[in-house]
């Protein structure tokens, strides 16, 4: 089973539209798919242009939103902090069972972050303990600006160093603004400084909700060379999870 955890560099970088893209592109490929946003903030449960609203429809499931997105928190906080404000607590359990009943009948599950990969969900656990948690290999999002070269080696360093495989990274065009220096050079730079790491970029939509355009600019990108690389990450020995 393909099990994609897809994080980004900061917030705002462009994770849903991406993660859009994959789900379409593997169930053009005939995949049964799932999608999470395991917990999602700054907006009420009953938003309708909520991720995991987007995700849902991407991935074509009529799964319960209760477990598409477990939580939802009304402040544009890191969960811990949201749900803390609210009076709320974050049961890693709870999201445990969502993901577990998401997961069953399904080829390809894709996880969703927030913001990057060290968000804090409890006092204890981040989206680099959930992906470890859920065996989820890693796609990175990043945006092409300037600053992209030090946020993605950092978010690459980390996954690496919780043994996370990283599937590669999608360098995103955030908007069509002209191509200043940093953002012609950012991708050639990121492909030599991780050899071992596909680097992809992944264009400016006008129109990201328009499922036509998206599917175009997916079909027409490398997001499936990261894709193929799925289940090659972890392997378990002797109880350990090892790279
Ligand atoms: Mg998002």
């Amino acid at each position: 089973m393909i099990r994609l955890g897809v994080t980004g560099t900061d917030t705002g970088v462009g994770k849903t539209t991406v993660s859009r893209a994959l789900l379409g592109l593997m169930r053009a490929d005939g995949l049964r798919v799932a999608a999470m946003k395991p917990v999602e903030t700054g907006l009420a449960a009953d938003d309708p242009a909520s991720d995991a609203r987007a995700l849902a429809a991407a991935a074509g499931t009529a799964a319960p939103m209760r477990d598409v997105c477990p939580i939802v928190l009304d402040e544009p906080l890191a969960p811990w902090m949201a749900a803390r404000r609210a009076g709320r607590a974050i049961s890693m359990d709870a999201l445990d069972g969502a993901h577990r009943r998401l997961s069953t009948d399904v080829d390809a599950m894709l996880v969703e972050g927030a913001g990057g990969v060290l968000v804090p969900i409890t006092e204890r656990d981040t989206y680099l303990t959930l992906f470890r948690r859920w065996a989820l290999e890693a796609i990175v999002v990043a945006a092409n600006r300037l600053g992209a070269i030090n946020h993605t080696l950092l978010t690459v360093y980390a996954l690496r160093d919780a043994a996370v495989p990283v599937l590669g990274v999608v360098l995103n065009e955030i908007d069509d603004a002209p191509l200043d220096a940093a953002r012609a050079t950012n991708l050639e730079s990121l492909q030599a400084l991780l050899p071992d790491t596909p680097v992809v970029s992944f264009p400016w939509l006008p129109a990201p909700a328009d499922a036509a355009s998206l599917a175009r600019a997916a079909a027409a990108s490398r997001l499936r060379e990261l894709i193929a690389r799925a289940g090659l990450g972890y392997s378990v020995d002797e109880g350990r999870v090892t790279r």
